[in-house]
């Protein structure tokens, strides 16, 4: 690991010689949002905002990804031969992920590259990428990252991490990606400095500004079947109008449908973000949907981050603190009183002792 210091002028050249070498992507305010975008020549990240509305997922996980091309033309050779379409590998960069961010995508890479099955899509995307993160120096009132695995200054899933003291950039290069990548900035050959002192300062303020936990200690050694017939999933559920923002925007939701669309002779597949909130997202063929009512799709999202996946993996919750779906949710609905509840929930006396904060 190295650490260096850049100023602003630095930065500012950095940035724009990277983009010789990669896609460059980085926050962009758009009306009252930030949102990730390629930056063109002379387009600077604009690091003024606290997190982004969405989160750089569909950089490496598109919303609507066309996957193969066919035709249904008999007279031709190829005709009903799916031909996979070219993935992403050029270099891209993506300049400004906060913490929280960066750590969905090993959480997420669980789903999309396992030992039985690898999604090329997802993992040339991923593998194609330098995750440039930008340390938080405060925290929002709806962010957890500190009881989710990771923290203002959380490192995991970063190559680069920023942090932004003033007009000057604390830059911790943590990979050889990241190693790259300050190469092709010009920062490669730069002096090693010794800014640990003032790294730590900050990292403790930063820290002591998360005014929002969770408990998840004892969500593992609840059974499945004592969460999944607890009395509260129908009141949390009531007030859901099953619109998805809160899997659309989650940095963790992974789940997508596949369709076939044919114009004249020729078609695509492709895939596109689907949500366990929509009631489609399991209505059988047969008419049959195994969840059917809203409850059990609203306690479906919930027992996936907070308890399936704890139950698999071993490695926390498949949530990374964010708060999005908290600040997001029209009818706000807080996955911070249900993870309580979840956590607290007394089996024998069948009482939940919310704790939230
Ligand atoms: S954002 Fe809120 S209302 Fe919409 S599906 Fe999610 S929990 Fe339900
Ligand atoms: S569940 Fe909510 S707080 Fe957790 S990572 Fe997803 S959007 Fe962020």
């Amino acid at each position: 690991m190295k650490l260096i210091k850049i100023d602003q002028q630095n930065w500012n050249t950095g940035i724009e010689k990277a983009k010789s070498a990669y896609r460059v992507f980085g926050p962009v305010k758009e009306k009252n949002d930030y949102e990730f975008k390629v930056l063109g020549t002379n387009e600077m990240p604009d690091l003024n905002f606290r997190n982004t509305r969405l989160s750089p997922k569909s950089i490496i996980y598109p919303q609507s990804q066309v996957m193969f091309t066919y035709s249904i033309d008999e007279t031709k050779d190829d005709c009903r031969i799916m031909k996979e379409v070219e993935n992403v590998t050029s270099p891209m960069a993506i300049i400004g992920v906060r913490p929280c961010d960066a750590l969905s995508f090993p959480i997420v890479r669980r789903n999309f590259d396992t030992p039985e099955y690898q999604d090329t899509y997802w993992i040339k995307a991923y593998e194609a990428t330098t995750f440039v993160g930008l340390a938080c120096n405060s925290a929002c009132d709806t962010c957890f990252c500190t009881s989710a695995g990771t923290g203002p200054f959380g490192e995991k899933g970063l190559d680069v991490l920023i942090i932004k003291d003033g007009d000057d950039f604390y830059t911790k290069i943590i990979t050889p990606k990241g190693e790259a990548f300050a190469e092709s900035a010009g920062w490669g050959k730069k002096e090693q400095t010794d800014i640990t002192a003032k790294i730590k300062e900050l990292k403790t303020a930063a820290e002591a500004s998360v005014s929002s936990t969770v408990s998840t200690d004892k969500l593992k050694n609840k059974t499945i079947l004592d969460l999944y017939d607890a009395p509260f999933w129908e009141e949390e559920a009531f007030a859901c109008i099953n619109c998805g923002t809160c899997t659309y925007v989650c940095p963790t939701c992974w789940c997508f449908d596949v369709q076939d669309e044919t114009h004249g002779k020729s078609g695509i597949r492709m895939r596109n973000w689907d949500s366990c909130m929509f009631p489609l997202f399991t209505h059988h063929a047969s008419g049959h949907n195994p969840r059917n009512n809203k409850h059990e799709r609203v306690r479906q999202r919930f027992m996936h981050k907070l308890k399936y996946y704890v139950d698999k993996y071993d490695s926390g919750i498949q949530c990374v603190g964010c708060g999005r779906c908290i600040r997001l949710c029209p009818v706000n609905i807080d996955i911070r009183k249900i993870c309580d509840k979840m956590n607290n929930f007394d089996t024998e006396s069948c009482k939940c002792e919310a704790t939230s904060s």
